[in-house]
């Protein structure tokens, strides 16, 4: 793979500074850069000093002005702005990895060997899993905890499914929790057959669990994030847009940051928790080093993997079944006035018609007040077509995942019925109403991959280049618009465009040299960053 190491020595140029050029601290040439300025320029080579561009150019331009003890021959190789993801969740990624895995099960009994296997090596007295997907099941239909309560009738047991939005739980836990099948919960589901709780809770219904899980030490969790940012870095992606943290959490990324060991840039949602409305009053628009906290994360609706999305119509596979607001249009409307009043930017979860239509009509309150309010739709999943153009009147950001396209593909026809996948997954159609899109993964529910993401938007294909001939590929985007959704737009929507999302003088040094060709082609080529650097520093390298 890596045919031209040799090409990469980085040459120490001891006494160059005594002889010509002003001196800087690093220069990168023979690159092809992709600068994602405004007319898209390719340049050879670039200056850097103090962790920013002094000067993006050709490449006689640069070193006949510049010189510098550390320069780096990129042998051609493509250089791009570090990626952004605009959607993720490190913190439930790390949660993952702490918890027993049960990502790509391929059966129910699959994920029962997992679970003992797990049980018998951990001995944990509280078990909690992550990961379970029933559409990849022959039966594809939700599954029960009969099973699990035959195995486990004493230790507690929650076992996610892989959006989050649903769990399953045993009759241990269910008693713990005090939910039975009399409890009433709005907003969610308990799942019910003959009268009696299946152990299977959605959305709202998880919450009194949520209460009662065994928490992780600091420590671990910290380690656990350390761990991923180095995997995020060997994909190139040098910043995430967290959707959703507690109160508690934000300590946790401070200390990281404080320590420097939090190299990558982390622009956080808070949860709309009456702590976290103090902290949006209190301190206003927060900036930490390369941590930043200004928006809120509201969730509006639930999934469609698991019938939660709140639809105009009902599900097509589900009689009268609607899916369900996860937050109020009343709470809604209050987080509204709490980001008037802060500056703070509302980024909603939305993925039935329902919501999307809906949240519309509150952003549109919010852009009467302030037409740079940059709200976000989350997801953006089934919009009604006739809404399509008001991203563009009302200003409203539009934050996608193009991997859950292509993971939805197996059975979202079936859930929603062909006519409403006019305004499904619509990338292209809406960015051209709003002429941005942020672009993300929404890890862990999807693989942190760009590249998945890339062959996803561009050939609408998942990593088993199905379908043949791309899902839905009227919608599809270009490889240029594509990565301008990981990189400068991913800085429009989290107001870090001045800094971040570019290579031109005055920006972050933030870039990636990858190892192959970026580029988009019917069968999916994986690809990875050679090396990675952040504010000039080097933080990733292949060797
Ligand atoms: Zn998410």
């Amino acid at each position: 793979m890596i045919q031209n190491t040799i090409l990469f020595s980085i040459v120490f140029l001891l006494f160059s500074s005594c002889f010509k050029g002003k001196h800087v601290e690093l220069i990168v040439h023979n690159a092809q850069i992709h600068t994602i300025d405004e007319a898209n320029h390719i340049y050879d080579a670039m200056a850097i000093k103090n962790g920013k561009i002094i000067e993006v150019g050709p490449e006689r331009q640069i070193l006949n002005k510049y010189s510098s003890d550390q320069e780096i021959d990129a042998g051609g190789k493509d250089i791009f702005p570090g990626f952004t993801d605009a959607h993720g969740h490190i913190l439930s990624l790390a949660q993952q990895k702490l918890n027993l895995d049960l990502t790509n099960c391929l059966s129910f009994d699959e994920l029962m060997v997992r679970l003992e296997k797990y049980e018998q090596k951990t001995h944990k007295k509280f078990i909690i899993g992550r990961g379970w997907d029933q559409s990849l099941w022959n039966q594809q239909t939700m599954p029960n905890n009969d099973k699990i309560n035959l195995l486990y009738p004493q230790t507690p047991i929650c076992l996610y499914r892989i959006d989050g939005h649903a769990v399953l739980v045993n009759d241990a836990l269910l008693k713990l929790a005090k939910i039975n099948e009399h409890t009433k919960i709005e907003g969610g589901q308990i799942e019910l057959k003959n009268g009696k709780c299946t152990g299977l809770l959605i959305d709202n219904a998880i919450l009194p669990i949520l209460k009662i899980l065994p928490k992780y030490t600091t420590t671990e969790i910290q380690e656990a994030i350390l761990e991923i940012q180095d995997e995020l870095v060997q994909y190139g992606i040098t910043g995430v847009h967290e959707a959703g943290i507690n109160n508690d959490d934000i300590a946790l990324f401070e200390k990281l940051i404080n320590a420097k060991k939090l190299k990558i840039n982390v622009y956080a949602m808070l949860n709309p928790s009456e702590k976290n409305f103090d902290f949006a009053k209190k301190k206003g628009i927060y900036k930490n080093k390369n941590l930043s906290i200004r928006s809120f994360k509201v969730m509006g609706d639930g999934a469609l993997g698991s019938h939660g999305a709140y639809l105009k119509k009902a599900y097509s596979d589900k009689i009268n079944h609607f899916g369900a607001l996860t937050t109020s249009e009343d709470f809604m409307n209050r987080i509204a006035s709490v980001c008037e009043l802060t500056g703070y930017q509302m980024n909603t979860h939305c993925i039935g018609d329902a919501t999307n239509s809906l949240v519309f009509n509150i952003y549109k309150k919010l852009n009467e007040i302030n037409k740079d309010h940059r709200s976000r739709i989350e997801h953006a999943q089934i919009i009604d077509p006739k809404d399509i153009t008001l991203f563009a009147e009302y200003g409203v950001f539009p934050s996608v995942q193009p991997t859950h396209a292509v993971s939805d593909q197996r059975w979202v026809e079936k859930r929603i019925g062909i006519e409403r996948l006019k305004g499904a997954y619509a990338y292209r159609s809406i960015l051209a109403s709003y002429g941005m899109l942020a672009i993300g993964t929404d890890f862990p529910v999807e693989n942190i991959d760009p590249f998945l993401t890339i062959h996803a938007a561009v050939q609408r294909k998942n990593i088993e280049n199905t379908p043949l001939n791309g899902f839905l590929p009227q919608e599809s985007i270009s490889l240029d618009d594509c990565i301008r959704g990981m990189t400068i737009w991913a800085a429009y929507a989290s107001f870090q465009e001045k800094q971040l999302g570019s290579l031109e003088k005055g920006k972050d040094a933030t870039f990636v040299i990858f190892e192959n060709k970026v580029e988009s082609t019917p069968n999916y080529q994986p690809n990875f960053a050679y090396m990675t650097f952040i504010n000039g520093q080097k933080i990733y390298s292949v060797e």
